[in-house]
């Protein structure tokens, strides 16, 4: 069972990748943003206190996004590996995952980092939108449904865009990455833990980078 980090920027292609591998490897996939989403459709009042940070572009507390991957845990068969996908997002998030997996008996693996262009990620994020029916994923410049206004998975005719997609926003949460995500790469380096791929490649291309890398870490 393997526990892995995939690390990188908003819209280097975590959520693709970790979707691909929870339907291949069947692993499961934490991510904290998918969380916190949840919790605001479902109108908790976690989600009333996170809703405008989230919009924003910024970083909800460490505390709270820390406790929901704790929770998430425990809801895991022994056997099921985990992928963390958008957490940790600070050191101090890094060290808490270091209690928390030790407290269920995991140990981390390997941190794949996304290699990325910012510039080229910004005009990536800011087109993409998904089916509404069925999730599937599209994008204004480079990949359109078929049919124009049909989704290619399940024929639904509507579609949304994620509320932080915008450009400002999306320019936030490049700063928070540098500022903020980008130094916890030397606290798994130093362990030895960190393998680096190609982001900006095609998917199927990524795709294979990661594969070889977990074939290698099992
Ligand atoms: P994401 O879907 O991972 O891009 O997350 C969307 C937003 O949720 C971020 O811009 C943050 O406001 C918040 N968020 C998600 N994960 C974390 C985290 N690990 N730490 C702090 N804030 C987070």
């Amino acid at each position: 069972m393997l526990n892995i980090i995939l690390l990188g920027p908003p819209g280097a292609g975590k959520g693709t990748q970790a979707a691909r591998l929870v339907a291949e490897r069947g692993m499961v996939q934490l991510s904290t943003g998918d969380m916190l989403r949840e919790a605001r459709r479902a109108d908790t009042p976690l989600g009333h206190q996170v809703a405008e940070v989230m919009d924003s572009g910024a970083l909800v507390s460490d505390a709270i996004v820390s406790a929901l991957i704790d929770d998430k845990l425990t809801t895991l068969d022994q056997s099921q590996g985990a992928i963390f996908d958008g957490y940790p997002r600070t050191l101090a998030q890094a060290q808490s995952l270091d209690t928390i997996l030790a407290a269920h008996g995991r140990t981390l693996n390997t941190v794949i980092e996304l290699v990325v262009d910012e510039d080229e990620l910004v005009r990536r994020i800011v087109g993409r939108f998904t089916c509404a029916g069925c999730g599937a994923p599209f994008h204004d410049h480079l990949h359109q449904p078929v049919v124009p206004g049909t989704c290619d998975s399940c024929g639904s005719h509507d579609f949304k865009r994620r509320p932080d997609d915008n450009e400002l926003t999306v320019r936030t949460r490049m700063t928070e990455y540098r500022a903020k995500t980008a130094p916890i790469l030397p606290y798994y380096e130093q362990r030895g833990l960190v393998r680096p791929v190609d982001g900006m490649a095609s998917v199927e291309a990524v795709a294979a980078q990661i594969d070889a890398i977990l074939d290698a870490a099992a």
